[in-house]
């Protein structure tokens, strides 16, 4: 069978209107569908969730809008910044930087001195040969303990792995160091981005249901894969109370839910090889309301229990009364208890943030592990594992894939999903 090497990344060449299904209307399937309508394509969307936005959630909290997802639009977030602006939406610089944490809870370290380590270890990080993991490089760092355990720390939390599982190529995520760098987030939470292309693509013609989970995607043009020569077919969508054809499918779920849907017939060897290196970052979040009137910005990491809390500027441009939290990794995760509630991680903030008065009662978790839509935070640089972008984003037949997994230089971002989408629709042409 011919690998995914093969051809050129593109499906078959379609004519001017064509019939697109989207599975999942998170930020890659809602870009894929805006671009889709854009281009003149009949297009419908299918969301197993009651709302659209997947692992972008916003929600009201304190007088405030809190995420219960994905927070932080980050350098080069061109993509998002682009569709924000024609959907007339606004950033809120959050006051505080999510590039720089100050390390507490473990031996003597400073946020100075892991500002101080950054060169080094991107350095080492560039030097590492393949296999080599971030606890690896920070071992042949010349700097404190305190130090290197805080560093561990930051990357297990932000790449939402452990770091000594996490590939020393995680670390080129922090090529711009500890340092503080503007972070935004967009005011009124960033799911409006998401609501706001749906609406767009509703209001283009489009249908958008809702709490329609696809079952299976049927598909023709068997093995044929890409550049085959053999027409690709048309594929059958198969949700609980009927079926959908359409000229091709955008699959935008996230990689850990895909085998929740059945594929007949089967994706080819190489396509699910390729999936089966892409590995499952767990992470959740805290929300816990503050009864204090003003407080001021903070961002502080727990360097022993692998999360960090921040206060922040809102769309408001005051600091609301809440403190959000992070953990990142499945053994963080698991520490705090989670799945018995947020007690125990509410514990542990108060220990961490004795200045702040926390309203333990009115806390808001979000686990994402035990999502049954996502049942994962984001992809993460597992130690020994391979992830092939060309693999993962190449069509088979007319089954194009998209979701922040596929997307080679901003995997795990909203910035990677939304890039996602658009390349998958540029795939049809
Ligand atoms: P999703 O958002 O998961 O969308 C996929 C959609 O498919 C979902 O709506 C799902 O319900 C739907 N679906 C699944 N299965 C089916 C099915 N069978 N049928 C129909 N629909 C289906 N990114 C950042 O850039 N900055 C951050 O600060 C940040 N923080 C994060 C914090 C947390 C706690 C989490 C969980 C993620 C964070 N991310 C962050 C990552 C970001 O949320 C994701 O990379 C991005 O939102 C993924 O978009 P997606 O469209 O690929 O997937």
């Amino acid at each position: 069978m011919g690998g995914p090497a093969r051809r050129g990344g593109r499906a078959r060449c379609y004519g001017p209107a064509v019939r697109i299904i989207v599975v999942g209307a998170g930020f890659a399937g809602l870009a894929a569908a805006a671009e889709a309508v854009a281009r003149g394509h009949e297009v419908t969307v299918l969301e197993a969730r009651d709302r659209v936005g997947g692992r972008v959630w916003s929600v009201p909290l304190a007088g405030s809008v809190i995420e219960r997802g994905a927070e932080f639009v980050l350098d080069g977030y061109n993509v998002m910044r682009a569709y924000a602006s024609e959907l007339g939406l606004t950033f809120a610089d959050t006051g505080m930087s999510y590039y720089a944490r100050d390390p507490r809870g473990g031996e003597p370290t400073s946020l100075a001195e892991m500002i101080a380590a950054g060169p080094a270890l991107v350095a080492a990080a560039g030097a590492a040969s393949p296999g080599t993991s971030v606890t690896q490089v920070l071992a042949g760092l010349a700097v404190s303990a305190g130090t290197r355990a805080a560093i561990a720390a930051r990357a297990s939390v932000s790449s939402a792995w452990p770091a000594e599982d996490l590939s020393a190529a995680a670390l080129a995520d922090f090529v711009g160091g500890f340092e503080p760098r503007p972070t935004h987030r967009v005011a009124g939470g960033n799911q409006l981005v998401a609501t706001g292309l749906a609406a767009r693509v509703s209001g283009a013609g489009a249908v958008v249901h809702l709490s329609t989970p696809v079952l299976s995607i049927e598909w023709s043009g068997a093995g044929a894969g890409v550049g085959a020569g053999a027409d690709a077919g048309e594929v059958t969508v198969r949700v609980a109370d009927g079926a959908l054809s359409a000229d091709a499918v955008i699959v935008a779920v996230p990689a850990a839910v895909l085998d929740r849907i059945t594929f007949q017939p089967e994706l080819p060897d190489w396509k699910r090889a390729a999936l089966a290196e892409v590995t499952a970052g767990q992470a959740a979040k805290l929300h816990v309301p503050l009864s204090a009137d003003e407080v001021p910005t903070s961002a502080v990491l727990s360097v022993p229990d692998r999360f960090w809390c921040w206060t922040a500027t809102d769309g408001s441009g005051t600091v609301p009364p809440l403190v959000n939290c992070f953990a990142g990794s499945m053994p963080a995760v698991a520490g705090l208890r989670v799945d018995d509630g947020p007690e125990v991680w509410v514990q542990r903030l108060a220990a961490l943030r004795p200045d702040l008065a926390l309203d333990a009662n009115a806390a808001l978790l979000t686990t994402w592990h035990d999502d049954p839509w996502s049942r994962s935070a984001y992809s993460a640089h597992a130690l020994g594992k391979h992830a092939d972008p060309v693999a993962l984003a190449r069509p088979v037949g007319a089954v194009l894939f998209a979701g922040e997994y596929t997307d080679d230089e901003c995997g795990g971002l909203m910035e990677g999903a939304l890039r996602s989408g658009r390349r998958a629709i540029a795939q049809l042409s």
